[in-house]
């Protein structure tokens, strides 16, 4: 009578530990291993860019001149028509 008891009780913890480790399973592949996706409706194909002029990528990237600020001394574009520093006085 023991014996059948002990088997019961074992198959009841075999039980409730595969039950725990399942819903852990889930819960770490649902938060750390794999996202979930939502399923998407179609593939989006991204078009593609429009073609830049072909002397704008083989230059090298163009930079505006700047200048140092008689006032604060900080450098601001030379089309820039204030300084536009905080904190600078000069208008
Ligand atoms: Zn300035």
């Amino acid at each position: 009578m023991g014996l059948l008891l002990k088997i019961i009780l074992f198959g009841v913890a075999v039980y409730a530990l595969w039950k725990t480790v399942a819903r852990w399973k889930g819960l770490f592949d649902r938060f750390i291993g794999k996202p979930v996706e939502p399923p998407r409706p179609a593939p989006q194909r991204r078009e593609a860019p429009p073609p830049a002029a072909p002397a704008a990528t083989s230059r090298a990237p163009v930079i505006d001149d700047t200048r140092a600020c008689a006032v604060c001394g900080a450098y601001v574009s030379v089309s820039a028509a204030k300084c536009g520093q905080s904190g600078c006085p000069q208008p």
